[in-house]
């Protein structure tokens, strides 16, 4: 008006103000303190009490000790349609499109971060007496809205609470939030703001286009490369549509992943407006397209591998390839594929005469020496499951071991029974001292009628709670296992593969096989070598190993340069990280290779390129990955969930614990009669495909 008056002349004629800011201000000190402030406060108080959680965002890099500023802002147009729509609903259910979209956001933050109790902060303009309305001042304060998504709400429902809950807020709202966070919260953290970590505002009266005498305005978006919040939604309503627009943390966020986001909020405010009372966890995020490229795209992990029998046949097959070829070495001792075979053989046939058959459960008790590989194949020839009981294990645990398994006979070593493991009723078969009665046997493979659906091992695993448990593997994971880490791995009759593991870890299933099946040379150390230092390192490079299985702790003691042979290296059994990845991923084929003893060892595998981020890769062949949230639905791409695996290395579940398997291999959630395992293990799809390993579930937010 005064700029119009500069220009034409014509008087503005503002009216004089009733009051001042200094009036106000003066006029909130007085009324607002003693009785007034406390009635206020103590609804707030009410309000947030109990823990206040942070807000889990899947955030592309971890947050910062000390919470940062910069940021950015993304922005999109909403549809007509979608804007009619909520509008329509929310006149429906009686409530504003503030509230409607308040309700849309938390439930998607819910949704997002699998946290059920969802704070979110939303400025109040707060100008509530006629006499302030035309004031020039800051009279803007922040009202926080808490929502409860225990019990799976509907929208409707949600929504109705929500409605509550911001009409109670707004009779409370002039309490200022800093003395709200004075009350509330006590303890203040430097890497994130307090009480909540996300703002929602909305601008509900349509923008208007304002016209002055010989000049044509037009709104300009400042790009402030601030951001106040982790994320802030504000939404503006248009008669084009709804502006949206997320700014975000810079240092939290890259700029694709809140656009992914946006996408999957525009998805769910599509879902909402078409199912209002179904249940929330009914309700996707994704696009079809998503869908279909984590269902169909990305779990496309089909091959057909030719064979359909057990592991040992695979192995006799390989011995009439490579009869005279070393199959395994330790010390200064060796055995051929022939020499091994027949040993085997002879050990099985003697086993199949003290009863051995498809489905018994023998246990292998041998020290690290090439009699190990002859107990074990020699068992599986007899058409038996071998039980690793690892001569290193304190007495109490293998006793443990051959009660809960009820084994009847024991694969041991005469030396071994001189500590009092071994209950007398368990018969013993010594691989030395028996040694004269077994070379009486046929070295012809036996017949045992032993199939691909047999259990071929049952090794104990801790898990974290409650006794070990036997998880029983079946020959027609382990067939799949090895014929997709022969690929991964190339591995070919000049290859030595090192034995590292304890044949009580499935990791040790791998070495064995993958060599046996492409007619490499296995290489035992002693139990000296097994820790990373001279005698491991000698083993290493004396016999010019080419392919490795390690731990991370370990690979992270060896260096590189010392092993001139090393071709391959794994990286197996807990997380990889990017120090591994920058140490050993230059100089040969590093993998990252991820499973649960119940998805038959490897689940998940990666060969690094360059400097990847440490992540798991995708499934090996013919086997699924899913990640799930509570209630079992796909989580979309970003967002963590509990990895469920699927397919050829599907364990059969666990021994004698037919509740325990009921819990955790689940009813497949889209292939009748199929089954899950439920690893446990939080994770997530990066935008290309592969899995991010998050930790396990237990030690990280409930989802
Ligand atoms: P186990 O059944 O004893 O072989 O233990 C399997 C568990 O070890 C998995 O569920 C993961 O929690 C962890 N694990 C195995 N391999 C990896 C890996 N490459 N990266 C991260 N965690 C792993
Ligand atoms: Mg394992």
């Amino acid at each position: 008006a005064l700029y119009e008056e500069d220009i034409s002349g014509t008087p503005a004629e503002l009216s004089p103000l009733p009051v001042q800011y200094a009036d106000f201000a003066q006029w909130q000190r007085e009324w607002l303190k003693e009785d007034v402030l406390e009635q206020q406060l103590q609804y707030w108080k009410d309000e947030l009490s109990g823990d206040l959680p942070i807000l889990q965002l899947p955030t592309d890099r971890p947050r910062p000790a000390v919470q940062t500023n910069r940021g950015k802002m993304h922005q999109v147009l909403l549809s007509r349609p979608l804007r009619e729509k909520l509008k329509e609903m929310s006149r429906q259910e009686g409530s504003t499109l503030f509230m409607t979209l308040l309700t849309a956001y938390q439930s998607f933050l819910s949704r997002y971060t699998g946290q059920e109790d969802i704070l979110v902060g939303s400025p109040i303009a707060n100008r509530n007496y006629r006499e302030i309305e035309g004031l020039i001042g800051f009279f803007v304060n922040t009202l926080v809205y808490r929502a409860d998504m225990t019990g799976n709400p509907t929208f409707q429902e949600l929504l109705s609470q929500v409605r509550e809950k911001a009409l109670r807020a707004h009779e409370y709202q002039d309490v200022p939030f800093e003395k709200i966070v004075e009350v509330v919260q006590t303890e203040r953290s430097t890497s994130h703001s307090p009480i909540f970590q996300t703002m929602f505002t909305m601008q509900d009266t349509p923008r208007k286009q304002r016209e002055l005498v010989g000049r044509s305005l037009e709104m300009v978006e400042i790009h402030t490369s601030i951001a106040k919040f982790d994320l802030t939604l504000s939404m503006a309503d248009s008669e084009e549509g709804l502006f949206l627009a997320f700014e975000y943390n810079t240092d939290l966020f890259d700029p694709s992943t809140i656009e992914r986001m946006t996408g999957h909020f525009e998805n769910w405010l599509n879902e909402i407006v078409h199912h209002p009372d179904a249940p929330l966890s009914g309700l996707t995020l994704m696009s079809k397209e998503e869908q279909k490229q984590l269902l169909e795209e990305w779990d496309d992990t089909q091959v057909e591998y030719p064979y359909e029998g057990t592991i040992h046949e695979r192995f006799e097959e390989q011995v009439l390839r490579t009869p005279e070829a070393v199959a395994v070495v330790y010390e200064d001792r060796q055995l051929t594929y022939r020499e091994l075979n027949e040993q085997a053989n002879q050990l099985a046939h003697y086993l199949q005469k003290r009863g051995v058959g498809p489905e018994s459960l023998v246990g292998l008790c041998v020290e690290r020496s090439p009699e190990m590989m002859i107990g074990l194949l020699g068992i599986l020839k007899a058409g038996g499951a071998y039980v690793p009981l690892d001569p290193t294990y304190p007495e109490q645990r293998l006793q443990y071991i051959l009660a809960d398994a009820g084994i009847q006979l024991v694969v041991t070593q005469e030396s071994l029974l001189e500590s009092s493991w071994l209950p007398e009723e368990i018969q013993a078969v010594c691989l030395d001292r028996d040694q004269e009665m077994i070379v009486q046997e046929s070295t012809l493979s036996p017949v045992s009628g032993v199939t691909a659906e047999n259990v071929v091992y049952v090794i104990y695993t801790s898990g974290s709670t409650g006794n070990p448990k036997g998880v029983m593997v079946e020959h027609r994971g382990v067939c799949n296992l090895v014929h997709a880490q022969i690929d991964l791995l190339n591995l070919n009759p000049a290859s030595r593969v090192i034995q590292f593991a304890s044949l009580s870890f499935d990791a040790s299933v791998f070495e064995i096989f993958a060599t046996f099946i492409s007619g490499a040379t296995l290489y035992l150390g002693n139990q000296e070598d097994m820790i990373p230092g001279q005698s491991m390192i000698r083993l290493l490079q004396d016999n010019s190993i080419t392919h490795a299985t390690l731990p991370p702790p370990i690979l992270s003691a060896l260096d590189k340069s010392l092993f001139t042979d090393l071709k391959v290296v794994v990286s197996a059994g807990s997380a990889c990280t990017k120090e591994l990845v920058e140490r050993w991923a230059r100089d040969c084929t590093f993998i990252n290779a991820y499973g649960p003893t119940e998805g038959t060892v490897c689940a998940t595998a990666h060969e690094f390129n360059g400097n990847d981020s440490p992540h798991i890769g995708r499934p090996i062949a013919n086997v699924e990955v899913f990640v799930l949230d509570q209630h079992e639905q796909i989580v979309p791409i970003g967002v963590a969930g509990e990895l469920y695996i699927g397919g050829a290395g599907l364990a059969r579940g666990y021994l004698n614990r037919p509740e325990l398997t009921e819990e955790r291999f689940v009813p497949h959630p889209f292939k009748v009669g199929e089954r899950l395992y439920r690893t446990g293990d939080l994770v997530r799809y990066l935008p290309d495909g592969n899995l991010e390993f998050m930790g396990r579930i237990d030690h990280q937010v409930k989802i």
